[in-house]
């Protein structure tokens, strides 16, 4: 690109708006997923408001530039990966938000942090439910962009259950707004859906309109330790088959071990298997629930069983289960997949992860967010020994077959981006991947957003 165009980028956005110091875009190529495909981009755009986004688009439309949206990077795909040659365009400076406490919603722009829009909600004694455990470092538009999940989605649902409307910006630079804070909206085909978890590739959210609800009661919390993974994942099915726990946490040995090293919660350090569960039902229906976790895992051959009602306590384990993504990373390089299984095939999809491990002799750890179904296991390897690294990438592609052979999903949460692309079309069929293609084409005729993200 020659700097003539880069010039007339520069001349329709606010000073300083574009960047091109190497030392400062080099921060922008990659998410934590590290992708050794990202490539180097000619600039980073921080946008401010959805005229920026809009001029953006209207400029890389004009030389057929690709752009890819970035929140705060902390995907775990390669979907944010810099394109060479292409724009970064950071939300991190569109950080406005509103809260209407009578319509129950908050307006928020894409580069607010998720734990800030709760905090947001909670000035106005509401709550925004969503809790991914990089709660307090992603953007709320990476969220929307990727329908993230988290650890009280069991009961609460995901991020799109939370999205009533939005402002995109479409590829040509047109801004459109859809939905918005009606709590009952049919109207036309559901746009907003098909934007939610569209990973960047289709627009920009630069506004999002989200669904607030009364703050969450206390929760109790169980933790129970078992001797095998197949019993946990049978007091799992246990309970999921009798109540709607508040949260339903899977961690597995290496897993336990990888948080003792870095936090000690004095967790088990030889348990095969953990289960951390809450509920948060009031009165007598929450003592009910708890004493239905805990039959079930005393049925299912737990060897410990603790629960406690502090709040402080109870959050002090969650924090710790937040922690395995991190503390598996202190490990060695990883690998890491967010698989999905319908839930009477989780027993097979734990112990089948467990074989493989042993199989392709690979540190795997394994952590759950069990009450969905929705597992990750993180694949522990060294990147200097060529062998383990071969060994690492046949456990990953072995993992992807299981979830595939049991009718499952490849991710349940943290998307598609580019390194589980070519993956896609073995889940999806050749006729649904032409469907998705035909949509991508609709929207983005000269493929300018976030290429090679999704779809190939
Ligand atoms: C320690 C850790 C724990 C995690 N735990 C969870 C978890 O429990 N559940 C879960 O679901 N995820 C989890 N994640 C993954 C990650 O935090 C989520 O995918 C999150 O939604 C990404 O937000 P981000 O702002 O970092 O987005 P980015 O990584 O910057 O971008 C993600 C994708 O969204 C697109 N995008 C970003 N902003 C926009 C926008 N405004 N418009 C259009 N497209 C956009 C990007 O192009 C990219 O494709 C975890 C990550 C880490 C590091």
């Amino acid at each position: 690109m020659t700097a003539v165009i880069l010039d007339q980028l520069e001349a329709v956005l606010p000073d300083g708006a574009v960047v091109t110091d190497p030392d400062i875009t080099a921060g922008y190529r990659q998410d934590w997923a590290a992708d050794p495909g990202a490539g180097t981009p000619v600039a980073v755009v921080r946008a401010t408001c959805t005229e920026d986004v809009q001029a953006v688009m209207r400029w890389a439309s004009q030389h057929r530039v690709p752009v890819v949206p970035r929140g705060t990077g902390t995907g775990l795909t390669g979907g944010s990966s810099a394109v060479d040659g292409g724009i970064v365009l950071s939300t991190e400076r569109m950080r406005a938000v509103s809260v209407d406490p009578i319509a129950r919603v908050a307006v928020a722009q894409p580069g607010l942090l998720n734990a800030e829009v709760k905090k947001a909600a909670a000035e106005h004694g509401l709550w925004y439910p969503p809790d991914p455990s990089s709660v307090d470092i992603c953007s709320i538009g990476g969220n929307a962009a990727t329908n993230a999940g988290g650890l009280c989605c069991v009961k609460y649902g995901v991020t799109t259950d939370y999205i009533l409307g939005m402002q995109v910006v479409l590829a040509d630079g047109s801004a459109v707004r859809l939905g918005g804070p009606l709590l009952k909206d049919v109207a036309g085909l559901s746009l907003t859906k098909l934007f939610v978890g569209s990973e960047g590739t289709l627009g920009i959210i630069t506004e999002l309109t989200l669904r607030l609800i009364p703050p969450q009661p206390s929760a109790s919390t169980v933790v129970a330790s078992f001797r095998s993974v197949e019993s946990a994942a049978d007091a799992i099915l246990m309970i999921t088959s009798q109540i709607r726990p508040a949260m339903l946490e899977f961690m597995d040995q290496a897993s336990i071990n990888a948080v003792e090293d870095t936090v000690r919660m004095g967790l088990d350090r030889n348990a095969r298997a953990l289960l951390l569960a809450q509920s948060d039902s009031p009165g007598a229906a929450g003592t009910r629930e708890i004493e239905t976790i805990v039959g079930a895992c005393e049925t299912h051959g737990a060897t410990e069983v603790f629960d406690t009602d502090n709040a402080e306590e109870g959050e002090a384990f969650t924090a710790a289960r937040r922690s395995v993504l991190p503390a598996t990373m202190a490990l060695g390089s990883v690998l890491l997949e967010d698989v999905g299984v319908p839930m009477r095939q989780l027993p097979s999809l734990i112990t089948g992860i467990e074989a493989i491990s042993e199989d392709c002799n690979i540190l795997i750890a394994t952590v759950a967010h069990a009450g969905d179904g929705n597992a990750h296991p993180l694949i522990v390897f060294d990147s200097t020994d060529p062998d383990a690294t071969e060994r690492a990438h046949v456990a990953f592609n072995r993992v992807m077959e299981l979830v595939i052979a049991l009718d499952g999903t490849i991710t349940g949460e943290h998307g598609i981006g580019r390194l589980k692309r070519d993956w896609l079309p073995r889940q999806l069929g050749a006729d649904v991947m032409e469907l998705n293609r035909r949509i991508k084409a609709a929207l983005d005729p000269l493929g300018i957003l976030n290429p090679g993200a999704v779809l190939a």
